[in-house]
């Protein structure tokens, strides 16, 4: 019988109503009675029970720790782990663990948009289908994945794009993997994925890597204010496809000569990001020594950064080519000479934005 790990973390998949809140308090055998797989046999693992609101990096080590054991015991061998988890940063914890996983084994993570108490939850549906796509040898060499409902993301380039819809994920760079229908599994083309990076070790916990937006009049205090709290590292999301403003070039220059890692992503939600313009723009800011990141939302382009930093490859290597080897690898992404005709432009209308209406 094929076996699979379920491995839960929290989140509104394992929710309940309460006089304070919707809190995190039910355990992974909770969950597995509501989702009807008496032809797999599961293994439950209780790592934490919270929001993932609360998330740090040290909690995103023991999620990878948890699922490098699983894969790496020799006894009780499991044929894939799922992962139940909090959806609010389900895309950080996903681009962690497929930057280090080194298994043919799929991870699969999903989780809830309603409480675990609700009779009309999507948590049990979103559970059972995620099982089934571990559970799919053809899942196998794909990496890891978010299933939720009924698509196949893969992690890279994964977001939450709706903080209510019951569809919450897209993938912000490469179409979806596949879909489940009524328990059917069916993927579709593979995106590529770069060679593993070691797991990280306790000195990822403490990197700090600053996520800091560009807006109409954003100044230069709080990319500073991030290097005075000890950021090694900071991922810019500039306007548009990448733009700053001659405070922030000014700024960022200053703190790539102090030897911080800083990254140029985008709050656009898709689309390459590009050293185009002057004048404050990105391509002032690639020519201090910014390098561009399209190939990963600034969410995602945060992780790796810190994985990079707490690994030491950013001692060793240009940082743009690090981008380039980790980041940039879907054959999707822009060519350089090329921003107006770029796939990603498409996705959005190609898989649509759920509808706004709330559930
Ligand atoms: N809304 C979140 C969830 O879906 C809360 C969290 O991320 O834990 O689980």
């Amino acid at each position: 019988m094929t076996r699979i790990a379920i491995v839960a973390t929290g989140g509104t998949i394992a929710s309940e109503a309460t006089d304070a809140g919707v809190v995190a308090t039910k355990t992974a055998a909770q969950l597995v009675e509501r989702a009807g797989l008496d032809d797999i046999e599961i293994e439950t693992v209780d790592l934490m029970t919270v929001g993932s609101y609360r998330l740090t990096l040290g909690h995103l080590r023991q999620i990878s720790d948890a699922v490098g054991a699983l894969l790496t015991r020799s006894t009780e061998r499991v044929d894939g782990v799922v992962i139940t988890h909090g959806t609010d940063t389900m895309e950080e914890t996903a681009i962690l663990l497929d930057l280090v996983h080194d298994d043919p084994r799929p991870v699969v993570l999903t989780g809830a948009q309603r409480a675990g108490d609700n009779a009309d939850g999507d948590g049990p549906g979103n559970l059972t289908d995620a099982v089934r796509v571990a559970a799919t040898p053809t899942a196998r060499d794909r990496g890891v994945m978010i299933v939720f409902a009924g698509q196949i993301i893969p992690a890279r380039g994964a977001r939450k794009i709706h903080t209510t819809a019951l569809d919450a994920f897209r993938s912000v760079v490469s179409p979806s993997s596949g879909k489940v229908t009524n328990g059917q599994v069916c993927f579709g083309p593979t995106a590529p994925r770069p060679d593993p990076l070691p797991r990280p070790d306790a000195g990822f916990d403490d990197t700090r890597v600053d996520l800091v937006d560009v807006y109409p009049g954003a100044d230069d205090a709080l990319l500073r204010a991030a290097a005075a709290c000890g950021a090694a590292g900071i991922v810019l999301a500039g306007t548009g496809i990448g733009n700053g403003n001659p405070a922030i070039v000014e700024a960022a220059a200053d703190l790539v000569d102090d030897g911080l890692a800083l990254v140029l992503s985008t709050r656009v939600p898709a689309g390459p990001v590009r050293g185009v313009y002057g004048n404050g723009g990105g391509a002032d800011l690639v020519g201090v020594g910014v390098p561009p990141v399209s190939g990963l939302p600034a969410t995602q382009a945060r992780i790796l950064l810190a994985l990079l930093l707490s690994t030491g490859r950013t001692r060793d290597q240009p940082l743009a080519h690090l981008i380039e080897t980790y980041a940039d690898v879907s054959p999707n992404r822009a060519s350089n000479s090329d921003v107006s005709t770029d796939i990603h432009t498409t996705l959005i209308h190609d898989n649509e934005l759920p509808n706004t209406k709330e559930d």
